[in-house]
């Protein structure tokens, strides 16, 4: 029996870590156990509670307090947590997700004290270092020992910083081994989208013709009151000019922003018809949405991906990707100026004849390889 930490803290860690709790509930009970450490980087009840209950994700075994700090000393409070739980207990494998500073510390405790690391999500790059998730993701690989890849891209990058393309029987951290298994977020799309479509109605939601979904959170997009407040304007047009409802699950970070910097700004936002401002939504109704919205609009990682699993046109509100498939296939578009250029994306994303898109993100299986190999090669 392997008895692996999952170090989690930020609202898509959550999601992702659904998929492989289910598969070793489902599969692998057997031969590995799960402790499950949230770090209290999302804490409120919308970004964090919500997730649990409804992804059937068992319960932290134990809870950090680490949010809304500073970055340095939110990762230092999460490295000492995290620590001592790893010196307390007999842990075989440290699994951590994606690019937050949960990741970063889940990964520096555990490669410190010789435990081995899991990262799912290893080798994205977005090659723009001004993004704090570009440091974390690069930093976690290079101390990991299984790097699980979802993406072709993902295993060229790593490639070319080093990493052996063969894979050893065993694995450790200098002889780590690097797969390409498809995306945990595409297991539980495909999961999550059936219950979805069981339990809602676009009734539930208020919304009454074809819509846009958006989400924005990014730093560069969030914390600047005058781009935030530009995007808004593009918004309103869509919804005026071409007739769609938009519908915005705000995140905290971009809410605080209007209501401290432009309440009027938010106020005349909310009062155009078809606007749609709501508070984060859970994951299954963010798949319903999702699965039902004519287009997407966001500066999301997960949320690019997830359009193009339900076969949706995106535009990106960024200047790059790490999900840069997305961008080649035409189903993305990373558009970052506002006014005519990003309306003129709109247009062409509303455009967009989606035929069948190749299966890039693997076969709706990828938590049970990961499993499979976190039993076999350590
Ligand atoms: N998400 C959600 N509710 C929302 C907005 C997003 O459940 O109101 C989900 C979304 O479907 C995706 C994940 O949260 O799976 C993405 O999280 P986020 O945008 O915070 O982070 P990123 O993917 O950019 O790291």
């Amino acid at each position: 029996m392997k008895r692996i930490l999952t170090v989690i803290g930020a609202r898509p860690q959550f999601i992702k870590a659904a998929a492989l709790s289910r598969a070793i509930r489902e599969s692998f009970s057997e031969r590995i156990e799960e402790l499950i450490l949230h770090t209290g980087q999302h804490y409120d009840t919308s970004m964090s509670e919500v997730f649990f209950e409804e992804l059937s994700i068992p319960r932290p075994d134990v809870l950090l307090d680490c949010g809304g700090k500073s970055q340095g000393k939110q990762t230092a409070l999460m490295l000492d947590g995290i620590e001592q739980i790893l010196t307390a207990q007999q842990i075989d494998a440290v699994v951590v997700y994606g690019d937050t500073n949960s990741t970063l510390a889940g990964a520096l405790a555990a490669v410190k004290l010789h435990i081995p690391v899991v990262h799912i999500e290893a080798g994205l790059r977005s090659f723009n270092k001004s993004m704090p998730e570009e440091i974390n993701r690069i930093t976690c690989d290079h101390c990991s020992t299984l790097l699980f890849s979802p993406t072709d891209t993902g295993i060229a990058n790593l490639v070319r910083e080093g990493f052996s393309a063969a894979i050893p029987e065993r694995c450790t951290v200098d002889a780590p081994g690097a797969f390409r298994c498809g995306d945990v977020m595409y297991d539980n799309s495909l999961h999550f989208a059936a219950i979805a479509e069981e339990k809602y109605r676009i009734a539930d939601f208020g919304i009454g013709r074809e819509f846009a979904l958006v989400t924005i959170h990014r730093p560069y997009n969030a914390d600047k009151t005058d781009r935030l407040k530009a995007l808004l304007d593009d918004l309103s047009w869509l919804a005026s000019a071409r007739e769609l409802d938009v519908v915005l699950p705000l995140h905290p970070r971009t809410r605080n922003q209007l209501e401290k910097e432009a309440p009027e700004a938010l106020e005349a936002f909310k009062a155009i018809p078809g606007v749609k401002l709501i508070e984060p939504v859970s994951f299954l109704e963010m798949t319903f949405l999702e699965k039902n919205s004519r287009m997407i609009i966001t500066d999301s990682g997960g949320v690019q991906k997830e359009a193009f699993f339900f076969h949706k046109p995106s535009v990106v509100i960024r200047t790059e990707t790490e999900w840069v498939e997305l961008v080649e296939l035409g189903a993305a578009e990373l558009s970052f100026e506002t006014g005519e250029a990003m309306r003129a994306a709109f247009d062409r994303a509303l455009g967009k004849e989606i035929s069948e898109w190749p299966s890039v993100f693997g076969d709706g299986n990828a938590a049970a390889f990961i499993c499979e190999q976190i039993d076999k090669r350590l």
